[in-house]
């Protein structure tokens, strides 16, 4: 005969509650990444250095040429809900860049150890600052929380250390640090092509040569050469439309009817930022049914605008799965259009190769 005892109910401490808040927001080192990315393209970088020891979960160190952050900025940095890019709600709806809630630097606060030096170009030196748990914290042993002047370049440089230190069944989750790494490049090398105006570099501390450096190009299929090879590059279709009745445009570069790969390389960015919309890259795809045998798929980058106001990005706190106004609509307009650029496309090669 036991004794069923009941469990009392305690509010879980402030400091457990933001852990799990950040989780949420930071799941792995490439979610890191990507935030930091679009901070650095925020602030309006022509180049961006990424450097990572151990898949990330080590280090990432991401070194841009933006507009800086002023030092009187700093104490508030890693606070939750700080944020340079929004003051009302209503901006929210109007937002174009691609960080709008003031999360970001906090959640990596909340999971690791942040410091960062950096440089407003009317600022005459740079200054360093580290931060825990969304605040201000001591650089040396020193104990001295205050932003230090020092040496640097015009722009920022963020440095992550230890990610998921105290977060020790997240941690253990990331066996490989290979596997880590691919994803990070992964996530550059998309943005890359999206931001072919700026340069990128991405390498492991441990080797000399970068795994991706992308130099500042006028053409974004000179990226993708770059990327994923000349075999590609040679094979791609560019075009662009516009759409009035369900607002949106769409800049399209996508395989033709001839290439295939082993993975459907499908890369979605919506007002800039890198999402995911299954039932758009199932119409994607069914657009090449007709010509690509079973087994084999196609490579499709589009960058899709569509008005703020008309975009929920706040339905997952990665803000990875992106729903639209007229969704359906504007999945059929995306489908035809590309069903019609490959007919074009395969019956001009049928005539030059009949002819
Ligand atoms: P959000 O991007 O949503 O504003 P973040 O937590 O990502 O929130 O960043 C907070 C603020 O820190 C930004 O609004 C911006 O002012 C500043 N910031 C972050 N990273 C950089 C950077 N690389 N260069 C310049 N400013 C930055
Ligand atoms: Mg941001």
């Amino acid at each position: 005969s036991q004794i069923q005892t009941t469990p009392k109910i305690q509010k879980l401490t402030q400091e457990v509650i933001n852990r799990i808040a950040a989780g949420e927001v930071i799941q792995r080192p490439s979610s890191a990444i990507k935030e930091l990315l679009e901070n650095s393209l925020d602030a309006k970088s022509t180049s961006i250095t990424i450097q990572i020891k151990e898949g990330g979960l080590k280090q990432i160190r991401i070194i841009d040429n933006g507009h800086g952050i002023k030092v009187e900025d700093l104490p508030l940095l890693c606070e939750r809900f700080t944020t340079s890019k929004l003051r009302s709600f209503e901006d929210l709806q109007q937002i174009s860049t691609f960080g709008f809630r003031g999360e970001a630097l906090a959640s990596i606060s909340h999971v690791a150890h942040i410091s960062i030096i950096t440089k407003t170009p009317d600022s005459s030196c740079a200054y360093k600052a580290c931060y825990a748990d969304g605040a201000l914290s001591p650089c040396g042993r020193d104990g001295n929380k205050d932003p230090q002047p020092c040496a640097g370049t015009n722009g920022t440089q963020i440095n992550v250390e230890d990610l998921f230190y105290n977060v020790l069944t997240r941690k253990r989750a990331f066996g490989n640090a290979n596997k880590e790494f691919r994803r990070i490049v992964d996530v550059v090398s998309k943005y890359s092509i999206l931001n072919n105006h700026v340069s990128f570099t991405c390498k492991r501390h441990d080797q000399k040569s970068p795994t991706l450096h992308t130099s500042q190009t006028t053409n974004r299929t000179n990226t993708i050469q770059n990327i994923y090879g000349a075999n590609l590059a040679s094979q791609l279709i560019t075009f662009s439309f516009e759409n009035t009745d369900y607002p949106h445009s769409v800049e399209a570069i996508i395989s033709n009817t001839i290439y295939s790969m082993k993975k459907f390389l499908f890369i979605l960015f919506i007002n800039n930022r890198l999402v995911d919309n299954v039932s758009l890259k199932k119409a994607v795809e069914s657009a090449y049914s007709a010509y690509l045998q079973r087994g084999v798929h196609p490579f499709v980058f589009l960058s899709i605008k569509i008005p703020p106001n008309n975009l929920d990005v706040n339905i997952h706190p990665t803000k990875k799965e992106v729903r639209f106004l007229h969704e359906e609509k504007i999945i059929e307009s995306i489908q035809e259009q590309i069903m019609k650029k490959l007919q074009e496309s395969s019956s001009s090669k049928t005539f030059i190769t009949t002819s």
